[in-house]
């Protein structure tokens, strides 16, 4: 398998599985996609209903390794990556009502989905550090989740040093905490003057400065990484297998919280290959860009506004460029076009047969704070089950979707991560895992910088592994 970039226009260099893992960011500026999507048929994938996590996930994602892996070593990996989670099922479904199941992604290290997805990468990263015996520095910006789970599968290594950038004081205590009470001589926090996007748009400028990057050797743990997006597709497989019988002709529809478009485009993934999705539920909160864009067909960027699901607080959604892509006719030079158009507008339009193949999988809903609310309220007072904010979009935006199908809303985060904006809902003060017991006293370490590249390059070289 060989990938592309979503912006090179001159789509014939060799870019393997490696290459582009390391690379995480093409050059050109544009997101890596594979040539073309591996294809199963109905009765291959529900050959894999009975296969456990480790083997499912072999199975899916062998396919996109070309020759860099063999299926033995992703075996291995996968084993690793997910002997820490702390469920016997990695993602349990659990019943909300007949028609709607939630899928608990939250049983990982740090609390969060972002686990399945960074566990695997350091893995990956070290296989590949070890064959070529090079050191990197991993850049990375967080709306919350992705910086710990990153911090968390970093830690310690030694061929790895690991920068954090997270927006000042919007992100909530205990994911800030869990990014800077970590003990790690290769472990930088920075909390920038700024939003999601600004520190996004840092880390990015940052990958595509060639000489800087040469000279820093950096890579990238965002969902812009192939890799990222990539595990996450498991998952839809897993989870969908375990609800859908082969003999009768049935579809799922998932609801997805969306910021960064990850999450819900590995679900797109995992429906290209042939898994039996009807609809994508694209859930935002009131950063709604990505709803409405579905709704539209209108692609504009507005202020982010702080939400209760912060880690959703987000305008530019990097992963958009690769369905954008798509939409285009898989033109790099159309892709430019439209986002040189977004630079300079804020906005671009899609035709209207565009949006209506799109809306043929994706349906966009946004749920504001006063439904979230309202929706943690009653799923714990009807069904006694507490759910996190982010999870509460996910599942307000099903239960008002209406569709008929059977739906599983992805639970994206552990409510205890949220436990202030969960109090407000329930009076039930959730009690802290034992891992994390003490977070709330030890001491916190991190840098707080303005939104300027040239201070934040400053520290990196300070700071690099090399
Ligand atoms: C990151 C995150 C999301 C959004 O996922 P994307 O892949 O960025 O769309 C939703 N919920 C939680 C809890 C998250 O950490």
């Amino acid at each position: 398998m060989n990938y592309i970039s979503t912006r090179n226009k001159n789509n014939t260099s060799v870019n393997s599985f490696s290459k582009i893992t390391m690379e995480g960011l093409a050059p050109d500026g544009g997101l890596y996609i594979p040539d073309n999507f591996p294809f199963l048929t109905l009765k291959e994938i529900y050959k894999m209903a009975n296969l456990n996590y480790a083997e499912l996930f072999t199975e899916i994602i062998y396919q996109f390794c070309g020759s860099c892996i063999n299926r033995s070593e992703i075996f291995q990996i996968a084993t690793d990556s997910y002997k820490n989670f702390g469920s016997e099922d990695l993602a349990p479904l659990t019943k909300y009502n007949d028609n709607i199941k939630i899928l608990e992604l939250y049983h990982g290290p740090t609390l969060a989905f972002k686990d399945f997805a960074l566990q695997f990468l350091s893995r990956i990263f070290n296989l590949f550090l070890e064959r070529s015996n090079k050191n990197i520095t991993i850049i990375g910006a967080t709306s919350g989740d992705t910086g710990s789970a990153a911090i968390e599968a970093f830690k310690n290594n030694s061929s790895a040093n690991i920068i954090i950038l997270h927006p000042k004081g919007k992100v909530s205590e205990f994911q800030r905490r869990q990014m800077t009470t970590i003990e790690a001589d290769n472990v930088f926090n920075i909390a920038l003057d700024g939003n999601f996007d600004d520190c996004q748009a840092i880390v990015k400028k940052l990958l595509v400065d060639k000489e800087f990057n040469e000279k820093q050797n950096l890579a990238s743990i965002n969902s812009i990484n192939w890799v990222r997006v990539l595990a996450q597709v498991v998952y839809y497989f897993y989870s969908a297998l375990k609800v859908l019988k082969y003999n009768k002709l049935e579809r799922v529809n998932f609801s997805v919280p969306t910021g960064n478009f990850g999450d819900a485009y590995a679900g797109y993934i995992a429906k290209k290959m042939g898994l039996p999705i009807n609809k994508i539920i694209i859930a935002t909160n009131s950063n709604d860009i990505l709803s409405k864009f579905f709704q539209t067909g209108i692609y504009k960027v507005s202020k982010v506004v702080p939400t209760l699901s912060p880690s959703m607080d987000i305008q530019v959604a990097s992963n958009f460029e690769r369905l954008l892509f798509e939409c285009l006719d898989s033109n790099p030079t159309l892709v430019k076009e439209y986002m040189a158009k977004l630079n300079t507008h804020g906005s671009f339009e899609i035709s209207k047969e565009m949006l209506y193949e799109l809306n043929k999988t994706f349906l966009g809903v946004s749920v504001n704070d006063d439904k979230t609310i309202e929706r943690i309220r009653n799923c714990y007072s009807e069904k006694n089950i507490i759910i996190d904010p982010h999870t509460s979009v996910g599942l307000e935006a099903a239960c008002s979707a209406k569709l008929e199908e059977l739906n599983i809303v992805l639970s994206t985060a552990h409510p205890v991560k949220f436990s202030s904006a969960v109090n407000k809902a329930i009076n039930n003060t959730l009690s802290l895992p034992n891992k994390y017991k003490n977070i709330f006293t030890l001491e916190e370490k991190f840098k707080s910088f303005p939104n300027d590249i040239n201070v934040i390059k400053n520290f990196i070289s300070i700071n690099s592994s090399l």
